[in-house]
């Protein structure tokens, strides 16, 4: 049977083509990769008299624009390759918006596009996007994203929240995050100015920021978890104490593993190694759900027993293992007296531990920090050098993208993206001002704010004088001290 004749591309067969329709709205509509050869061989001759006609084109960063002219017939037109957001292409503010939002690098696609020699824009283009257009965009967003949150949270009468330090988010910045431990959403980011070797304070000033932030909120804390910082301790006992201090037992789990690792690897006490998952988890367990700090001390220290095959035990609290009775247990027992015994006892009974077993928190800790901590790498490279406000909004995509994919292992939900793409094509790009503006607004912390609002100077002190150097005048004022 002959074949059809068909127009070149058929290959395609007929049920690939789909009514093409005009989208209504350009950020939506799908772009195709075209080769220039194939694009201009449409302009080759003129539509009415069909002569060859003069086509010249003309590119700007994604966007190209051909004129055609017929120099028998005097036809002309000017074809372009998309539409204009004021006067930049839609395309270069899409091209930046999607390399943002997603969390890639512009080096990357970069790389990729010049290798695949699609026009592109230049890395200052995508920056001033960036400034002018795309952060403002992820902080409006992120706004109305965390009232959202905010509003559930004071409907409850109370929530349970944990806060978690990332040290070095890049070279000059620390972040700090409130999580909300039923289900798992970041609720508020701080972004915190390191200081060499203080990451306690640290800690303290992203903790101290985003408690006020959140109660001034009306959010009303049950309790909130953290790790062991001394600071943190005493800041809440003494000015919040409406709040309950908890502990998350990973931090503690932690120590008391690398502990045994190493009480293991002592002569003679090699049989710890066989016990040191199931002490850990044993302290996992102890925490989870229980009704009292009492009472998970004691079910932790009820383990101390059990290893030396004893399985009632002297408290009221928990007077009897849980399991079923024991018959011929593969881990040796340990001997009362003896090396390991003795050495074990030392950590399982040390006073300072106990008295942290009784802060732990109840509630499941099933949140994932390095998940989170992995996605800041992500989004906030720490080989890109970013501003304050630049890097904020980065965490502030992470924390979307976190909120959104939260439990999930493979596939990735994309709807923040979608979600951004129509703000800033609906609103931000309507009246940018507006939105730079609130981006701005937004307080620097004190000490870059010091830094920068005024002009910069340092003090120098010498025995009795104190130069104040500015940076264009090197020596302004000698003054004598008294
Ligand atoms: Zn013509
Ligand atoms: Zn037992």
């Amino acid at each position: 049977m002959k074949k059809e004749n068909r127009p070149s591309g058929s290959w395609l067969g007929d049920s690939s083509f789909t009514n093409a329709e005009p989208e209504s709205n350009h950020k939506d509509i799908n772009k195709y990769l075209v080769y220039e050869d194939c694009l201009l061989s449409l302009f080759q001759n003129c539509p009415l008299c069909t002569c060859p006609c003069v086509v010249k084109k003309a590119v700007r960063g994604t966007y190209l624009s051909v004129q055609q002219n017929c120099p028998n017939c005097g036809y002309n037109q000017q074809w372009n390759s998309q539409p204009l957001v004021g006067s930049t292409p839609a395309g270069d503010l899409q091209l930046s918006a999607a390399i943002s939002f997603t969390g890639s690098s512009f080096a990357q696609v970069d790389k990729v596009l010049t290798a695949l020699k699609v026009k592109s824009i230049d890395k200052a283009t995508h920056q001033r996007h960036v400034r002018n257009y795309l952060d403002p965009c992820i902080y409006s967003t992120w706004q109305s994203v965390q009232s959202g949150l905010l509003q559930t949270m004071t409907s409850k009468d109370v929530v349970n929240l944990r806060g978690d330090l990332k040290a070095d988010v890049n070279a000059k910045y620390d972040s700090y995050t409130v999580r909300d431990m039923e289900t798992d959403n970041v609720i508020d980011v701080q972004l915190v100015q390191s200081e060499v070797g203080h990451s306690n304070g640290v800690e303290m000033e992203g903790l101290v920021r985003s408690l006020d932030f959140l109660e001034s909120s009306g959010v009303k804390i049950d309790t909130f978890t953290t790790n062991r910082n001394r600071q943190v301790k005493k800041y809440l006992r003494e000015e919040k104490p409406e709040v309950t201090h908890c502990y998350d037992v990973r931090h503690i789990a932690k120590d008391v593993s690398r502990k045994l690792a190493e009480l293991g690897k002592k002569k003679g006490c090699k049989m710890i190694q066989k016990w040191q998952q199931s002490i850990v988890s044993h302290l996992h367990w102890s925490s989870q759900l229980s009704p009292s700090g009492d009472y998970t001390v004691a079910k932790w220290s009820s383990l101390l027993n059990h290893v030396h095959d004893m399985h009632d035990h002297a408290n009221r609290l928990f007077p009897k293992c849980l399991h079923s009775p024991v018959t011929g247990h593969s881990k040796k027992w340990l001997k009362s007296g003896t090396k390991p015994s003795i050495r074990l006892q030392k950590i399982i009974q040390n006073k300072r531990l106990l008295k942290d077993v009784a802060k732990l928190s109840p509630l499941l800790q099933t949140s994932d920090i390095e998940g989170f901590h992995s996605l800041i790498r992500r989004f906030a490279p720490q080989n890109v050098a970013f501003k304050f406000r630049g890097l904020l909004c980065r965490l502030y995509l992470a924390a979307m993208h976190h909120n959104e994919n939260k439990g999930q292992q493979r596939l990735q939900n994309e709807d923040y993206v979608q979600n951004l793409m129509d703000v800033l094509f609906e609103e931000v790009l309507t009246d940018p001002g507006r939105f730079t503006a609130k981006l701005r607004a937004l307080p620097l912390p004190a000490a870059l704010d010091a830094t920068r609002e005024t002009p910069v100077r340092d003090i120098v002190v010498s025995t009795s004088v104190v130069h104040l150097i500015g940076h264009k005048y090197p020596v302004v004022h000698l003054v004598k001290l008294t």
